[in-house]
């Protein structure tokens, strides 16, 4: 190939690249009619992996609640943008965000989802027109921050080449929370944090800067409660009262995992390292029993299990959740959707919590 014809190919392949590309991702990511109805809640799980540590079978935790068409994302573990693509979900069309506690596997996957659509207008992003709201406990702000500088050191060399970064305006807000209470309002919905017990381990001198929620979602079909990580908490049961769906985490301690007193196979008491994490994967995380309890005592309608850690099966999760609570457990996969749907035109209100058709 000469080398005028491979600057004419190389140019095709960057213009390619630079401006055909976005335009088709956008098209392609236009949200499904079939699966995301115009009225009703969807609940479509992004990632259902507990735990930092990436696996090839479920994401890190993300979540995105649909109201009446409109997404909202509940934490962003790494590989939430691969899922949103996969999912059909157009990322630009995400405005609010909520995290519920800044370990890495719920906050780590923020840069990649902000990063989407950080190009300009006119090269198929939106950066310079369009705020994301962030929501979050302490330190969301300084994560936030850092993200955007973490994006912005890669687009100055767009900028410096002139290829639709121009503008590096920030167009992140984080919005940091450090109260329980109405947090959030729009005309679709209302959000209600409170502290869980995620932390409760942690050093006073650390939790007057580290925050871990739960959300509340009131939404024109029901209320969904997100616990984010947490223990038996009766603040989380009280937030989650009479609830249409309790969206939980789950742990599967196994046997003999509360806490060894010594290093299995050996009469060596276990590190400090070893102890602090048995104590936080046992009372810092919500085992079956603690989670199927906590339900009945909410009385809420239903249960979507998400960020399963242990090695237990989904329906060994819901059996395990079950003995403890009678009404219907799900154990979600990632990309699993799940409706409350608008009432019928009968007026009869569904508000059951189903798999999506
Ligand atoms: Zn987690
Ligand atoms: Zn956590």
């Amino acid at each position: 190939m000469s080398l005028r014809l491979r600057f004419f190919v190389l140019l095709g392949l960057a213009a390619a690249a630079e401006f055909t590309v976005p335009r088709s991702v956008r098209a392609q990511n236009a949200p499904r009619p079939n699966s995301i109805p115009a009225k009703g809640d969807v609940i479509l799980l992004l990632g259902t992996h507990g735990g930092p540590g990436l696996t090839k079978e479920r994401s890190e935790p993300a979540t995105l609640l649909i109201v009446d068409g409109r997404p909202y994302l509940i934490d962003c573990g790494i590989g939430t943008m691969r899922r949103l693509l996969e999912a059909g979900v157009n990322s630009a069309a995400i405005g609010t965000i909520f995290i519920t506690h800044d370990h890495p596997d719920h906050a780590l996957g923020l840069s990649g989802v902000l990063e989407n659509d950080f190009l300009s207008d006119d090269f198929g992003g939106r950066g310079r027109s369009h705020t994301f709201n962030i929501y979050g406990p302490p330190p969301t702000a300084q994560l936030v921050r850092a993200a955007y500088n973490y994006i912005r050191i890669s687009y100055s060399t767009f900028a410096a080449e002139n290829l639709g970064a121009s503008a590096l305006a920030d167009p992140f807000e984080a919005h940091e929370i450090d109260r329980d209470g109405v947090v959030f309002h729009d005309d679709k919905i209302r959000v209600t944090a409170a502290e869980n017990t995620h932390f409760q381990l942690m050093p006073g001198e650390y939790r007057a800067r580290m925050k871990s929620y739960a959300y509340r979602f009131e939404t024109p079909y029901g209320a969904i409660v997100f616990t984010g990580d947490t223990g038996p908490s009766a603040a989380v049961e009280k937030l989650a009262a009479s609830a249409g769906v309790l969206v939980s985490e789950v742990i599967d301690l196994g046997a003999g995992a509360n806490g060894a007193s010594t290093v299995p196979g050996t009469s060596r008491e276990p590190s400090a390292n070893a102890r602090a994490l048995a104590a936080h994967m046992s009372k810092e995380h919500l085992p079956m029993k603690d989670l199927g309890e906590m339900a009945t005592g909410a009385r809420v309608k239903s249960v979507l299990m998400t960020h399963f850690v242990g090695a237990g099966s989904a329906n060994q999760f819901i059996a395990g959740v079950k003995k403890y609570y009678s009404g219907p457990v799900f154990a979600g996969d990632d990309l699993a959707r799940y409706c409350l749907p608008a009432p019928d035109t009968s007026g009869a209100a569904a508000h059951t919590l189903a798999p999506c058709e």
